[in-house]
């Protein structure tokens, strides 16, 4: 399943666990660089909805990063600081504070990093919204056509597609984890890799949080939807079956994924979860590959790992790329060397 549809519809601002740890150089590294984007690309979600005339599931009240001891907290002060230097409003909240924020949460909880920013939308609705917009203002989309050649002649590309050839002055490959595939196509080297990512979800319970949720030093995104239902992430890796190219879901870390979650919100130790799913999410070193390829005028790559979160902003910049715009150093793909 494309990650487009199989996301669990965080949006993401704060540094998450695996971004933020003793490797991690003085200015955050590239994690830190994509700070600023996230919230300019929430904005843009929300400009998504009011053009498309609905909400999207959007909701935007706060992420809450939780600490269960002092080490924990004392680690959510560096990060909290590191998030701040880079534009990010972001506090530290003690363990009474979290408690009147969002008492359905552990009590033995003894803080948490809060980020007014985050939120979460609704993946599919915000999909199919964003398809909508893209024909209404004139986009032409060619389903079901995969891309199994990419050549240059003078100044145009031809794409040979399983549903024909499509000639273009410009080409973006929007492939997520298969973007080097693409890439190599035209003889591009992207260091792009795809790690298969599992979402959980439980059956429907009364309101109890408004925030997306997250544990220090532990893989955990969490957050109830308007259903009801809790759905439950953060990075636990599903299996995949190279004979048949497809992705699974793991039992133990479904289970392991359930357990951290509990942690957080005990009220999870009864409820059933419903469903779990799996989809291949992109990996490449923590920010996004925007812009025109150094040698390939008018080959544009557009590619993330936060890309529900970052979507909104990777099209805008990659427009403003395709207008002529500089695209930043550190998201070119010339800063791999
Ligand atoms: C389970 C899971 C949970 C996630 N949760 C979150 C989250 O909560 N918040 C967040 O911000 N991000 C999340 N992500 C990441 C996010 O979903 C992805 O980064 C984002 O959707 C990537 O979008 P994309 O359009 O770049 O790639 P994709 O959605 O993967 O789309 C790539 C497309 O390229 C097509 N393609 C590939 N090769 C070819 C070819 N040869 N010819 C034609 N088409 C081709 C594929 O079919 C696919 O449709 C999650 C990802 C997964 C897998």
């Amino acid at each position: 399943m494309a990650a487009s549809t199989a996301n669990a519809g965080s949006l993401h601002v704060q540094l998450l666990s695996y971004d933020f740890n003793d490797e991690t150089p003085d200015d955050g590294g590239q994690a830190a660089r994509t700070l600023p984007l996230a919230p300019r690309s929430i904005a843009l979600w929300k400009e998504i909805a009011a053009e498309a005339g609905e909400d999207l599931g959007i909701r935007t009240e706060g992420g809450l990063m939780l600490a269960e001891d002092a080490a924990g907290l004392e680690w959510l002060r560096r990060k909290s600081a590191m998030e701040r230097r880079w534009g990010i409003e972001s506090h530290v909240l003690g363990a009474n504070e979290l408690r009147s924020l969002a008492p359905a949460l552990s009590e033995r909880l003894v803080g948490a990093d809060f980020v007014p920013a985050e939120g979460y939308g609704d993946p599919l609705r915000g999909t199919m919204a964003a398809l909508q917009l893209a024909r209404r203002a004139g986009a032409h989309i060619l389903r079901g056509a995969e891309v199994r050649a990419i050549e240059r002649n003078g100044a145009k590309w031809h794409v040979q597609t399983t549903k024909g050839t499509v000639t273009a002055g410009r080409v973006v490959n929007a492939a997520g984890p298969w973007a080097a595939h693409i890439g190599r196509m035209v003889g591009l080297e992207l260091p792009v890799t795809g790690t298969v990512q599992q979402v959980i979800v439980t059956e429907p319970a009364p309101p109890m949080t408004k925030h997306l949720i997250a544990l220090a030093n532990r893989h955990l995104s969490l957050k109830q939807q308007a259903s009801g239902g809790f759905l439950i992430g953060g990075g636990w890796f599903g299996g995949f079956d190279p004979a048949i190219g497809r992705t699974h879901n793991l039992r133990r870390n479904i289970e392991g994924n359930l357990w951290v979650c509990a942690r957080a919100l005990p009220v999870l130790k009864s409820l059933s979860f419903v469903r779990a799913w799996t989809g291949i999410n992109s990996a490449i070193d923590r920010a996004p590959i925007i812009g025109e390829a150094p040698t390939l005028q008018g080959f544009f790559n557009a590619v993330s790992a936060n890309g529900y979160t970052l979507g909104p902003i990777i099209g805008r910049l990659t427009a403003d790329a395709i207008r002529g715009d500089p695209v930043e150093p550190c998201y070119r793909l010339d800063r791999f060397g």
